[in-house]
């Protein structure tokens, strides 16, 4: 295999690279703090810019409006984005709008696509995935509460979920729900997608959860959210009654690959800022932190760890292009729990190599160590791809 990018790509990532180096790393410390209803205008002339040149949706196909990128070119891209918090959604290729798009495509009627989809596309409205309930194990979401009624031509829908991410000022929900309640009804195809648009009665945004000293407000934010007697069309059932799990599937895919490569992005930012740090902090005078063992440990072990994740990524990639993402599903899951730990691995030895420095918010690297660490429970927590990985690797043994 070969991940060699055509000459047209190679010039595309040096232009990113230069771009998030030059033009976005720099507003960092400006934006960093402030709630997200001041951040976003402040983006989006930079966001309107990125559309007008065409870097544009690069996880979603040309005839959509999108970069028409391999699921490896796209890898690459989110390295180059990754690198700043505020890449991916300049180039609007952010979670959780990104899967919710790419189910839209495949799944969603032409009126659904016609409401949802396309000012989703076009970047004039953010959405939200809905699913994890607090009273229910999120990794074995098989069982939740959430019930949506038939009534007529009607779902009323009725449930409690949470950490519904970037849920305040979404357009819409997409809400998972049993749809068959009868005591039988089988777990994996009792569930159903349902499009609640977000200003529909009934439709409680409880709190935004304040997570590791974030107020949960905007788009970095994850809300709690009550369903009560909400009302929506039975039209806006995302691709069938009971294919909710089957669609949840599709959904988490591709979208690993965006996160791996993201948290490499994230790992390059890191390694950098502990490289050049410990290079010049001089001990006593001639004596850098960089020539102690110890720290040349660090150094070592990073590099390797993030070469091996992101030649792992690339490999899961090719295969979901080769061979499609059934047949990838062993390295999805393997990508997933490596590279969250490499990035948690990589984050906390720069933090550690910058000292007391490494725990201000004069570096990126205290507000990564607060919100990478997710990373290892969300789409899928550590232990739940360690086990599916496993299962999949012994059945050729069975
Ligand atoms: C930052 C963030 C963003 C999120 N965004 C969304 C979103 O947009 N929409 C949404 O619906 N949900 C979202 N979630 C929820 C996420 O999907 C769940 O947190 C995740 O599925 C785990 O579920 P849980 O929190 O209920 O933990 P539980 O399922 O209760 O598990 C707790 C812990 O037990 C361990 N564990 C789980 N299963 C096993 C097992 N079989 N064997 C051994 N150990 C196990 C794991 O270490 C796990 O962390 C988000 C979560 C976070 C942290």
């Amino acid at each position: 295999m070969n991940f060699t990018p055509s000459t047209e790509m190679q010039e595309f990532l040096r232009q990113l690279n230069k771009y998030i180096d030059k033009e976005v790393i720099p507003r960092e410390q400006e934006l960093k703090g402030l709630p997200w209803r001041e951040v976003a205008p402040k983006l989006a002339p930079m966001r309107q810019e990125n559309k007008d040149r065409g870097w544009w949706l690069p996880q979603i196909e040309k005839e959509h409006g999108g970069m028409g990128l391999s699921v490896v070119e796209h890898g690459l891209v989110c390295a180059e984005i990754g690198r700043t918090p505020f890449g991916m959604y300049l180039l609007n290729a952010q979670a959780p709008d990104a899967g919710n798009m790419e189910i839209l495509i495949q799944h969603g009627t032409e009126a659904q696509k016609q409401r949802f989809l396309e000012p989703l596309l076009a970047g004039e409205t953010r959405s939200s995935f809905s699913m994890t309930e607090p009273e229910h194990a999120g990794s074995n979401p098989v069982y939740m509460s959430t019930k949506a009624v038939k009534d007529g031509d009607e779902w009323v829908i009725n449930g409690h979920k949470w950490f519904s991410s970037a849920a305040d000022g979404a357009a819409f929900l997409i809400v998972m729900a049993v749809t068959d309640t009868s005591p039988d009804a089988n777990l994996h195809s009792r569930a159903s997608m349902i499009l609640v648009p977000s200003d529909t009665d009934g439709v409680k945004l409880e709190r935004n959860i304040s997570v590791m000293g974030h107020a949960g407000d905007g788009y970095g934010g994850h809300a709690e959210i009550y369903y009560d007697d909400v009302r929506v069309p039975v039209s806006n059932t995302l691709g069938g009654v009971g294919h909710g799990f089957t669609i949840a599937q599709d959904r988490l895919g591709p979208g690993r690959i965006h996160h791996c490569m993201r948290w490499m992005g994230i790992c390059e930012r890191c390694f950098d800022i502990m490289c050049k740090h410990v290079a010049s902090r001089e001990l006593a005078p001639g004596r850098t932190l960089g020539s102690r063992q110890f720290v040349q440990g660090w150094i070592a072990e990073s590099r390797a760890e993030i070469n091996a994740a992101r030649l792992m990524v690339l490999d899961a990639a090719w295969k979901i292009d080769t061979l499609g993402k059934a047949q990838a599903r062993t390295e999805i899951s393997l990508i997933k729990f490596f590279c969250a730990n490499v990035l948690n691995n990589v984050i906390d030895r720069a933090l550690q190599s910058l000292g007391a420095a490494g725990m201000t918010d004069d570096f990126p690297i205290s507000g990564y160590y607060r919100s990478e660490r997710a990373a290892r429970i969300y789409d899928g927590a550590d232990e739940v791809h360690k086990i599916s990985a496993a299962k999949q690797i012994l059945k050729q043994y069975l």
